[in-house]
């Protein structure tokens, strides 16, 4: 029966993913690298490790949301070693294909059952326990992750029974979440540029069979200048690379990703990297 969960990163994802897990009346104890955004969940229940290992050597459910592959190898290879022997690794970062064989290894180094569980949704979903995890890994730790899933998110779809099944749709979902962005960023900047109010642009597509809540939403804080991060750009442009590293690998033409890979590099480059994606209209000038 599992009770207690610790949880690897604190960012905007794992703090609203511990609250979560918080309320749904779990034991957790929470780490982050920069301690000033862990200590604050201490007031909602959480208990706050001074490191990693010591966060991780009660739990029954380890869940890392660190920013990339390495932040994740680098913080479990320090604390894989203190987690006790039947504990389960839900891995929900976004890393894709080649790490997540990387960081299955290295639970399988050290007996520990692996799952890969990325997540759909932003800083919102993740608050009210509404992520969607997309699980890949065996079907017997099941009854051991269930209850954390059903925490933080409002479905689990297991794609798989391998590691890199969950990473694989993730990277799917992404490509069209960056996708949508890129794209309304693009008709805003040219609605913009040639004189004419860009609001008018998602007016016009309101309603119609080419709107879509996420359009409104990112092309609003283009247009409003209104960019804290729900989906930051440094995550964006990370994801943009695992995306292209994926299509190669299945043998599928990358340049659309590589266009907006690069449109979004160079809104991060020119200092918009803490804030979020929809920065990347600053590309376009
Ligand atoms: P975030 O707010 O930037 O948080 C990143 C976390 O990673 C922070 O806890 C950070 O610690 C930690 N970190 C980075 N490098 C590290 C290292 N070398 N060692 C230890 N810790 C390190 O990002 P986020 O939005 O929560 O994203 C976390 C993961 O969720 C990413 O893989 C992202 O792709 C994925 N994701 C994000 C969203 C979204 O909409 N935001 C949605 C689904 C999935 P510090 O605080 O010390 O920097």
């Amino acid at each position: 029966m599992t009770s207690s969960v610790a949880v690897l990163g604190t960012g905007i994802m794992g703090a609203g993913m511990a609250r979560s897990l918080v309320r749904a009346g779990l034991d957790v104890t929470v780490w982050n690298r920069s301690a000033d955004k862990a200590r604050p969940l201490a007031d909602e229940g959480a208990k706050v490790a001074a490191d990693a290992p010591g966060a991780v050597s009660g739990a029954d459910v380890i869940v890392t949301m660190l920013f990339d592959g390495d932040a994740v190898a680098e913080v479990m290879g320090r604390a894989l070693e203190a987690t006790r022997q039947d504990a389960v690794w839900a891995q929900t970062s976004t890393v894709g294909l080649a790490d997540t064989q990387r960081l299955a290894q290295l639970a399988s180094q050290h007996g520990r059952g692996f799952i890969d569980a990325p997540v759909l949704g932003t800083k919102q979903p993740a608050e009210q326990g509404e992520l969607i995890v997309l699980a890949g890994g065996p079907r017997e730790l099941e009854p051991t992750v269930a209850p954390v899933f059903e925490a933080i998110g409002s479905k689990t779809i297991w794609v798989g029974e391998r590691a890199g099944d969950g990473q694989a749709l993730k990277l799917a979902l992404n490509s069209w979440v960056l996708s949508i962005t890129a794209a309304t960023a693009q008709a805003i900047a040219l609605a913009r540029d040639l004189g004419v109010d860009p609001q008018l642009f998602l007016d016009a597509i309101r309603g119609g069979g080419t709107d879509s809540p996420y359009a409104q939403l990112k092309g609003k804080a283009m247009i409003t200048g209104d960019f804290a991060p729900a989906f930051g750009l440094a995550g964006a442009v990370k994801d943009a690379e695992l995306i292209v590293e994926a299509l190669l690998q299945a043998g599928d033409d990358p340049s659309l990703m590589r266009a907006i890979h690069d449109l979004m590099s160079v809104a991060a480059s020119a200092g918009h990297a803490g804030e979020d994606m929809a920065a990347v209209v600053h590309a376009f000038r």
